[in-house]
């Protein structure tokens, strides 16, 4: 394998999208679930560990536990728990190499602890828009609009993430819903007797009042967990959204696109304030990232995509999502060096735009 470019080896990193490390050790079928976005091991389907990210995991993270390269997936877990959660946690935070982390925090929080406790890096919150929604209808449906833009004015978040694509799917209708709609949607939703925010009026309105007070939204757009559907997640489906609020000039963000991601680019080249990343797939097809990322970066211009690894849960994740966005940079940095379509001080500019430097001035982190 060619040694990774100076320039990607040494960036910064900051993760725009990531979630919690597990408080607590896990057992064999808790660790295979949380590998992937399966809800559960199937007996039909041998196991987990056989797919390109548990090799990856036996390949890369056992050394770490100083286990060797390919330890059988028992013995890595045998070792795993024998550390304990902290310490496994501490030791792929701080292998990943990450400066810096965006932590959403509104998945399973009682579970989870943050990153940035392992390695001391700089640490900021965004704030899930439908879990706000959730907190703030309890208080019932005449005030919601007004609680939501109060909440919104007092967040310390550095950006908001809507979870649509689980909840109403990516086809929001591009129009700003009035007050008076929202207050009807929210009853609706309330006679339902759900507590689950899902609805498409709401989800429009939380979008359109997030960016209104100057805050990036994050959208999770293709792949995920069995409670989507995936056909309803394609970014191209928000397109008269992004239409309409260009104007705007806040940032929206397009997370993990996979398997849209060259949708999810075309967007990013179309629209002035369109953003994305191929986040989570870094890790779940490991050792063929050097190809998804390539596919990702044919069009998209280098100052609208990010680095993030999604990880959830499985500290190897934050690990083996630098790992392979790493490798997958610098191949594509090199392929360029190598037809001469740009020289040195290019692909320097390029890895530190996409490493950190784009998230900085999006999110305004300095
Ligand atoms: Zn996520």
């Amino acid at each position: 394998m060619e040694p990774l470019l100076p320039c990607v080896a040494s960036s910064h990193l900051v993760d725009h999208h990531c979630h919690g490390v597990l408080r607590d050790d896990v057992d064999r079928d808790g660790f295979e679930s949380m590998l992937t976005e399966a809800s559960s091991v199937s007996p039909l389907g041998t196991s987990l560990f056989d797919s390109s990210l548990g090799l990856a995991v036996r390949r890369w993270c056992a050394p770490l536990l100083d286990l060797p390269v390919l330890a059988p997936a028992d013995d890595y877990l045998a070792r795993r728990r024998s550390l304990g959660a902290a310490e496994v946690n501490r030791v792929f935070v701080l292998a990943s190499g990450i400066t810096t982390f965006l932590v959403d925090g509104g998945l399973t929080p009682e579970q989870l602890v943050e990153p940035s406790v392992f390695t001391g890096s700089s640490e900021h919150s965004v704030l899930r828009l439908e879990r706000l929604a959730e907190e703030v209808v309890t208080e019932g449906a005449g005030g919601f609009p007004g609680r939501v833009r109060a909440a919104l004015e007092s967040s310390p978040a550095v950006a908001a993430k809507s979870v649509a694509a689980y909840r109403v799917g990516l086809a929001l209708d591009p129009e700003r819903p009035s007050d008076a709609s929202v207050v009807a949607a929210v009853d609706r939703w309330l006679s339902s007797g759900s507590s689950r925010c899902a609805d498409e009026v709401v989800s429009r309105f939380l979008v359109w009042e997030a960016l209104e007070r100057g805050l990036p939204v994050q959208f999770h757009v293709g792949y995920g967990d069995a409670d989507l559907s995936l056909r309803d997640c394609d970014p191209l489906l928000l397109t008269d959204l992004l239409r309409a609020t260009a104007p705007l000039g806040v940032p929206v963000m397009l997370l993990h696109n996979y398997p849209f991601h060259r949708n999810a680019g075309y967007l990013a080249q179309v629209f002035p304030h369109v953003f994305a990343d191929v986040g989570l797939a870094m890790h779940a097809v490991a050792h063929q990232s050097s190809r998804v990322l390539a596919e990702a970066l044919e069009i998209v211009p280098f100052g609208k995509f990010l680095f993030s690894t999604d990880a959830y849960g499985l500290a190897e994740l934050y690990y083996l999502g630098a790992l392979f966005f790493r490798r997958a940079l610098s191949d594509f940095l090199s392929a360029g060096l190598r037809r001469h379509a740009f020289g040195m001080a290019d692909a320097e500019r390029i890895a530190h735009l996409i490493g950190w430097q784009n998230a900085h001035r999006v999110y305004r982190l300095d």
